[in-house]
């Protein structure tokens, strides 16, 4: 017999004392950390302009270092480096963008932003990136570009995606906002597209203590560029004076010091930190994947993951339920998981154009997508069926095994896995009896009323 579920009144397998915040808090703040931000006063350098001797130009240094390419511009956040970096490539208005449909909105927005037109591509079902023969398959005469994103932190098929720019001309960015320090074929991610970008968000695998983003590349007039627009098109190279005279239209998209040294103290621990992750995170997965019907993530042999986001999905037939639907058992495993102590969560509930905002065609007055020469779009989420099917049956983990102490409350974690599983035979008649509604559903009734 075993322990009632804590569901159905039962003990709560995880005690909400396990979760400490040594053992789970993000970012980890140590005493490098503290003095580095201090620094920050004491050298009395405060943004970007710091003549390469503040914490920005320290950073931009230490990341294009890590990352191994030639040029690195701070800035404000990650959307607004992969803004920059559609902004230094150039494309004119219209120009459709590849963009996968699982993702973050803030993989998609900087298209629309730059006047381009996103073109939504189904994921990988086993990697969960964007699908290269579905990428190819959604090339037209105005396709510009491709943005891959490394979605939970494992990379996307950098090889394919690299010959399928080269082959169709288009130019390859990637949104590695969930990615730093992960590697592909023994290469930093970042360093792979024309340009790249980064978020430093605080619940990243690489913080800052609040916002901010990076830009990579190899080519100095994309730099330059980027450069020029994260601050009123202005001309701010090392060694001029201030001429105030705008070269192009642009905002303020500066990162400011303190977030900067926050940062390097970080990245000099991004590699410990990641090699501890990795041996917790694994360890857990090996626990989970003894339980039929969890499908924990795959990482293939030639990258690494950096884990910043653990997607679960849930099979009732393989776990012995043949006649329970993915999405109710989906959604009891996630009350009955929360109620034992593990914090599962949705990540995504819709595929990208199932957002209210592209169904709507808002955009700025309509455009984009009004710009004369767009062909007419009209985006259907039932075109990306992989992204539905994951978005149905999975859960995620987030965040709390960033910490490297995470590892003993992962394996507890996976006690409350194995005792939910012990009792799959009381959460069957609940499934089959859940009123069961997509998850997309909110997105796109609130697109209807809104
Ligand atoms: C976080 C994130 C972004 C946006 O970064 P911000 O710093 O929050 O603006 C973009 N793309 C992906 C995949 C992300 O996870």
């Amino acid at each position: 017999m075993s322990d009632q579920l804590a569901m159905f009144g039962g003990r709560r397998e995880v005690a909400r004392a396990e979760n400490t915040r040594e053992r789970t808090g993000w970012p980890v703040v140590t005493e490098a950390e503290r003095e580095a931000v201090l620094g920050v006063f004491d050298a009395g350098l405060y943004t970007s302009n710091d003549g390469g001797r503040g914490a920005v130009s320290g950073l931009q240094r230490d990341w294009a270092a890590y990352t191994g390419v030639r040029f690195c511009a701070a800035v404000a956040n990650g959307t607004a480096a992969l803004e920059l970096s559609l902004a230094a490539l150039g494309l004119e208005p219209g120009a459709e963008v590849l963009v996968p449909a699982l993702t973050f909105i803030g993989s998609a927005i900087p298209v629309v932003r730059r006047l381009l037109v996103p073109v939504f591509v189904d994921v990988d079902p086993v990697t969960y990136t964007i699908d290269p023969a579905a990428a190819e398959a959604a090339i037209t005469p105005r396709t510009r570009a491709i943005i891959a994103v490394h979605l939970h932190g494992l990379p996307a098929d950098l090889t394919a995606l690299r010959a399928l720019a080269d082959k169709h001309g288009l130019h390859l960015v990637e949104d590695a906002a969930q990615a730093q320090g992960a590697r592909y074929r023994g290469r930093a991610v970042a360093s792979f597209g024309d340009i790249n970008a980064v978020s430093l968000n605080v619940v990243k695998n690489l913080p800052t203590c609040g916002e901010g983003g990076l830009v990579t590349t190899d080519d100095e007039e994309l730099h330059e560029r980027v450069v020029l627009h994260r601050q009123f098109g202005e001309d701010l190279r090392a060694g001029r004076d201030r001429d105030y005279i705008s070269r192009v239209l642009a905002g303020n998209e500066k990162l400011s010091a303190v977030q900067a040294a926050f940062t390097r103290a970080q990245l000099s621990r991004l590699d410990a930190n990641q090699a501890a992750r990795d041996r917790g995170v694994r360890a857990f997965l090996a626990r989970l994947a003894e339980l039929p019907g969890v499908i924990t993530p795959h990482c293939p042999p030639d990258r690494t993951h950096a884990w910043h986001i653990l997607r679960l999905r849930f099979d009732p037939a393989a776990a012995g339920l043949p006649d329970v639907r993915p999405g109710a058992f989906r959604a009891v495993l996630a009350r009955a998981l929360k109620a034992e102590g593990v914090p599962v969560q949705p990540y995504q509930v819709v595929p990208l154009p199932g957002q209210p905002a592209f169904q709507r065609l808002a955009g700025f007055g309509g455009y984009p997508w009004r710009l004369p020469g767009v062909a007419p779009v009209s985006y259907r989420i039932e075109d990306h069926p992989v992204s539905l099917a994951v978005i149905e049956d999975s859960l995620t983990v987030q965040r709390v095994h960033l910490n490297p102490a995470a590892a003993p409350l992962l394996l507890r974690f996976a006690d409350a896995f194995a005792k939910v599983w012990a009792n799959l035979d009381v959460l069957a008649p609940v499934a089959r009896a859940v009123d069961y509604r997509p998850p997309w559903q909110a997105a796109t009734t609130t697109a209807v009323s809104a």
